[in-house]
């Protein structure tokens, strides 16, 4: 069985960017990614620097490519299914996928970059927007929404949250809650007040073209017009995330130290799957690096504290 210093769970900005970090450090890494990012949706990517505007899964490849130049990295396409073992001697099991292997490894450590699990509102055909005029995040798609009539459509206590933030975008806004009465009658008075309609009203169809959103229409037959919006979705996290840290759930993420550390010896975790705000490829790619660090400093000065040095 092939044993390396680290698996890092999730091929995204979070586990690239750390594989960078620990394959330069002289580390045995295996990167395992399933291939599912939640950003597949969309077909570019803002607000990395020097990568503005570049496809999700073109910045991907940029890293595996900078990451070939290390013979000490590995790249596997597989879903880790399950993760044993203690800190030093840690077993996964994958399942491949795209062609990869399916088979154990064992690594001395763990480092969970695997990103969540995204639920968007039961609204009718709203993954046909999603990625091209809806988007769900404001700080990443916001600029191209500018000045537009925009809806905000969620279930659940953030949307009054991102209601807010996209007015700094939208020309017109109407926040839709599909029926679900989730903002309060004081939240929606201080939304009005800046001109912010709300409408709990379930939603009967998106209406558009190839992804370009026209109106909407409500169950009542209204019909607003819209060219774009955001969604609040409902994020979860991967099994194999929750089994290794089962504490992760309830705290709505992995929580971790400035350095990754899961709280769970032997285990680190960069990017989305730390806690959704701000969710941004730059931010997980910089999780990334620093828990790189912080799992490579903890390598090295146990050498330094094993008994009889
Ligand atoms: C529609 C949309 C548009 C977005 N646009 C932008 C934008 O323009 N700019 C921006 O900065 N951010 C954007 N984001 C947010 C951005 O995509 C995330 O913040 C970022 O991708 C998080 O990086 P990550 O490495 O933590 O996770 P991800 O990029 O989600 O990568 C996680 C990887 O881990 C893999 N994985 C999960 N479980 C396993 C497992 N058990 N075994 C192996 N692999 C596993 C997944 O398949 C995935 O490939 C957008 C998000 C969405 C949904």
């Amino acid at each position: 069985m092939n044993n390396y210093d680290c698996i890092v769970v999730g091929g995204g900005p979070a586990g690239l960017s750390a594989a960078l970090v620990l394959a330069r450090a002289r580390r045995e890494v295996l990167v395992v990614d399933g291939n599912r990012p939640r950003n597949r949706a969309t077909y570019m990517s803002h607000g990395f620097i020097t990568r503005d505007g570049t496809p999700p899964m073109a910045l991907r490849e940029l890293g595996r490519e900078d990451l070939a130049k290390y013979p000490n990295v590995h790249f596997q396409w597989g879903e880790v299914q399950h993760v044993t073992g203690v800190d030093g001697a840690f077993t996964a099991s994958i399942k491949g996928v795209r062609g990869g292997p399916s088979g154990e490894v064992q690594a001395r450590k763990v480092l969970l970059a695997t990103g969540v699990l995204e639920a968007l509102p039961q609204v009718p055909d709203l993954i046909s927007y999603y990625g091209s005029t809806i988007f769900s995040c404001v700080h990443c798609d916001g600029w191209e929404r500018r000045e537009q009539s925009l809806v905000v459509i969620g279930e659940n206590p953030e949307l009054v949250n991102t209601a807010k933030r996209a007015s700094q975008w939208a020309d017109r806004e109407i926040v839709l809650t599909n029926g679900s009465g989730i903002i309060e009658e004081h939240q929606a008075e201080v939304l009005g007040r800046q001109g912010i309609e709300v409408d709990d009203t379930p939603i009967a169809a998106l209406h558009g073209d190839g992804g370009r959103l026209e109106s909407v229409e409500l169950a009542d037959g209204r019909v607003l017009p819209a060219t774009g919006g955001f969604v609040q979705p409902e994020w979860s996290l991967p099994q194999v995330v929750a089994d290794l840290v089962p504490t992760a759930g309830d705290l709505g993420g992995v929580k971790t130290d400035e350095y990754g550390r899961s709280g769970v010896d032997g285990v680190y975790a960069a990017g989305d799957v730390r806690g959704i705000t701000p969710s941004q490829l730059i931010i997980a790619a910089g999780e990334g690096a620093r828990a790189g660090i912080g799992l490579n400093n903890d390598l090295i000065f146990a050498t330094f504290d094993a008994p009889g040095r």
